[in-house]
């Protein structure tokens, strides 16, 4: 009798579709069914940062509608060429904090480690579009200079793993750089900034429940959603590990022009973080980074909303509304 042999996939099922997300503009636009005049300008947008965007999140998206609030955020435009007068390559500042390669020293306490320079998706606002990462980010080669500076800095609390996004690492490596922070006596606390579950909720592994919840560090995960349409049942039932396992779940979303520029999208969304158990943290201002002006709300426009969903939500569910400065030891209130 012949046996059939099944192949075996050693390939986690998120580092798969990490692999097979969208990064061509044709194909992109074709599966959206969208107007193929948007496709020149989409190119050259894309030859300065491309497109990346998992299947299962481009699934969230309203065929052959351009004004849908997930495609919005990542569809590559012509706007994004254009030279925005107060816009800048790194408009928080970020540059100037870098003391060793990946950890950035801005905040009073805490230190933020680049663990990774690559995303799982790319958001066309994102303020480190034009990163240096190559030269900054902590990689495998770097990190012991990170923890030596680290275990010197008495002053340091809590580590801030940010990115790129650094849950982009295996869970191996990232379990290895935590059981190393765990042992440094005066941390207490390890941040995780990332929207990487919430495009792929499958990245949310057993084993990395395993090495969140355990040790001594207060585990906290900053998630990054701007719009309901990002909390699927399938992410909030990924969360729930984590949740039962005690690591604070929070949120930080971007105020954004045709994303989440109204009273109803931003009551929904908070009502919506609530129910998949994670508190809205921060609304943040837009960081006026080159190529990204069309999604800024105005000033005005943005205080007349704060009032309005700070008259309509009880305070829990009201994130705080902050602008950073480059520069400056702490995020500022918005207004
Ligand atoms: S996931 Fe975060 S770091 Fe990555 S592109 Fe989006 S906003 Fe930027």
């Amino acid at each position: 009798m012949i046996h059939r042999i099944e192949p075996v996939c050693q390939t986690p099922l998120w580092q798969h579709a990490l692999a097979t997300a969208f990064t061509d503009v044709d194909e992109f636009v074709d599966y959206l069914h969208l107007d193929k005049n948007l496709l020149p300008a989409a190119r050259q947008a894309a030859a300065q940062f491309g497109l990346k965007v998992p299947r299962e999140f481009a699934e969230l998206i309203n065929k052959a509608d351009p004004a849908d609030p997930i495609l919005r955020q990542v569809l590559p435009i012509g706007a994004e060429s254009l030279l925005s007068e107060g816009f800048s390559a790194d408009p928080v500042g970020d540059l100037k904090t870098a003391i060793v390669p990946g950890v950035l020293h801005k905040y009073q306490g805490r230190l933020l480690l680049i663990a990774s320079g690559s995303c799982a998706i790319h958001c066309r606002y994102c303020f480190r579009r034009h990163f240096p990462y190559q030269e900054t980010a902590t990689y495998r080669d770097k990190w012991q200079q990170a923890l030596a500076y680290i275990k010197d800095a008495k002053d340091i609390h809590e580590i801030i793993l940010s990115g790129g996004d650094p849950l982009s690492l295996s869970d191996g490596r990232l379990s290895q750089l935590v059981t190393q922070l765990e042992v440094i006596p005066h941390l207490k606390r390890l941040r995780i900034h990332t929207r990487l579950p919430v495009v792929i909720p499958a990245r949310l592994t057993a084993e990395l429940v395993k090495w969140m919840t355990a040790g001594r560090l207060k585990k906290i995960l900053v998630l990054h959603i701007n719009h309901r349409k990002e909390i699927t049942p399938e992410l909030t039932r990924s969360l729930t590990g984590l949740h039962q396992g005690g690591v604070t779940l929070l949120n930080q979303s971007v105020l954004l022009k045709g994303v989440n520029d109204n009273l109803t999208a931003l009551i929904e969304l908070s009502e919506a973080l609530f129910e998949a158990n994670i508190l809205p943290y921060y609304l943040h201002m837009l960081d006026r980074v080159q190529g990204s002006a069309h999604f800024e709300v105005a000033d005005e426009e943005a205080l007349r909303l704060e009032n309005s969903l700070r008259n309509n939500l009880p305070g829990y569910l009201m994130p705080k509304w902050v602008r950073e400065h480059a520069g400056m030891a702490a995020k500022q209130p918005a207004f």
